[in-house]
Order: C-alpha cells, then structure tokens, then sequence
C-alpha cells in the first residue's frame, strides 16, 4: 500500500490517503494543545506512546465486538486506519468529576459519579467544542436518533471494559473523549468507534496516589509527561519493564522491537 497526500491535520495527528481508496494512514505527532489551542508545545516520543497505548486498546475492543477504523498499525508513528466520515460530536464519558465539569458545575475534583455520564460537544474548534443538549444533535441532523442510540450502546460497553482494564492495572478510569464515525460496511450503514484512545484523550489516575498519568501533566505544567505516558505503556504490557522513561529511549525501544519482529 501506497502513501498518498495529505489529506488533513490536526492538533496531535495527520491523516493521508493511501493507494486504496476505503483505508487512510494515521499519523501521530508529537504537538501537544490545550485550552482550545492557546497552550502549544511539542514533546518528543508522545506520538510514539499514543500510537502504541492507541492500537493496545482498540484491537482490545475489537475483540469484545466494538467495531472501530483500526486496520494495523504500521511503524512507530503510523496506523492504517479505514476511511470514516466522522460524526462531529465529542463524546465524553465521566466516572469521577474532574476538568470542565468542575468549574461548569461548582463540583469538587474527584467526585465520583453515581452512574456515568455521557456529555456531548460539538466538534469545532473555533467555537471551542460548545457543551451541547442530545436535542441539539437532532435538531441541526448532525447525527440521527438511529447512530445516537447505537453509540450510547457501544459508549457503555467501552466505559465498561476501560474501566476494568484499567483497574486491573492500577489505574483509575476518570473521564475520556470518544468519536465515531460512519462508514458503508457490506452495502450497510454503520457506525464505528474512530479517533484514538490515548493518555492524550483520557484522564488517568493511579489507583493509589491518584498521581495523574495523562495529558493533565501538560494542561497543569506538571511535568514527566513521557514518563507518564511510559509507565501506562507499561503497566498495558506494550513496554518491557526495564525500559528507561526519557522520550529518546521510548523510540529507540520502538525501533528495536519493530527490527526483531
Ligand atoms: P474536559 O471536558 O474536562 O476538558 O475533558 C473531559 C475528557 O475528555 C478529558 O479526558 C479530556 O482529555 C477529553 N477531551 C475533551 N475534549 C478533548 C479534545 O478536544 N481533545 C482531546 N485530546 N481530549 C479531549
């Protein structure tokens, strides 16, 4: 399969088409954003990490029967991904109040949830990705009664299986971002889980100390970025344990694998 141009890019991946017309390579880059784009940086090895922790955990829910755009990853940096065309709502999954909930709503961080709770943005950038009514999806048909339903199913199911992947490894699910997108499988319309799951779209906590070991180390200025993403990795069993944490050792220890293969 070929590369092809560049299709898109956004904040932390590029999207370019390849020889066959129904798949896409994903790339990952190594841009951090926050605050709507205000906060910029670029920190080596994370494109790595999120691709690696990304792959783990949607070939872990294909196996439970959650359909999702990955076809393989390719190298260190890059997925062959099928072609969707995204549905242009985040969907945001809270067990534990943390982040925007906090503030909208006066909430104390680490609240936990009595059931989760599914919010919907609307994916514009320029707008800042506006809290939105379920109502609001069907009223400007940015998505149908039908799709919604069937991603409400498959959110619970993810949440579900995330959160018990999670524990298994200490880590405590808080909140985390998905996208779908759809897709024309055997003549049939289909909804499909696209994007990525990553410490880039989640918030995870150890179970212990509650350190944070996602993207809250960059929005937070809390530092060790990499080695919170690496001790993820890890404890996800994509890393070997005695690895070193620093963003350079992280490709290096891509590079080795993918040679011995
Ligand atoms: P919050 O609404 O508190 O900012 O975010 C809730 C959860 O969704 C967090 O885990 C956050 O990382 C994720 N999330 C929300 N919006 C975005 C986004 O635009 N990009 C990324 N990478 N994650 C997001």
């Amino acid at each position: 399969m070929k590369k092809g141009k560049k299709l898109y890019e956004g904040k932390a991946k590029i999207i370019y088409a390849t020889s066959d017309k129904n798949l896409v390579i994903q790339y990952f880059k190594d841009d951090a954003t926050a605050f709507n784009n205000q906060k910029k940086s670029t920190i080596e090895g994370k494109g790595v990490l999120n691709n690696r922790i990304s792959e783990h955990i949607l070939s872990n829910l294909s196996q439970i029967g959650i359909k999702n755009h990955l076809v393989k990853r390719l190298n260190m940096r890059e997925q062959v991904i099928k072609l969707v065309e995204i549905i242009p709502i985040e969907f945001i999954v809270r067990n534990v109040a943390s982040g925007s909930i906090t503030k909208r709503l006066g909430i104390e961080d680490g609240t936990v949830l009595k059931e989760p709770l599914v919010e919907y943005c609307l994916k514009d950038d320029a707008l800042g990705d506006p809290l939105i009514a379920e109502e609001h999806i069907y009223a400007f048909d940015w998505a149908s009664k039908k799709e919604i339903e069937k991603v409400k199913k498959m959110i619970l199911r993810i949440n579900d299986f995330m959160i018990g992947m999670f524990r298994g490894i200490g880590i405590k699910l808080i909140d985390f971002k998905l996208e779908f997108g759809r897709i024309k499988i055997n003549g049939r319309n289909e909804v499909i889980l696209a994007d990525e799951i990553s410490p880039d779209t989640c918030r995870l906590w150890d179970s212990i100390t509650d350190k944070k070991l996602d993207k809250d180390r960059f929005r937070k200025d809390l530092g060790d970025l990499i080695p919170a993403y690496t001790e993820v990795a890890k404890r996800l069993g994509i890393l070997h344990e005695q690895s070193n944490v620093s963003a350079v050792n992280v490709t290096k220890l891509s590079s080795v694998k993918k040679k011995s293969k």
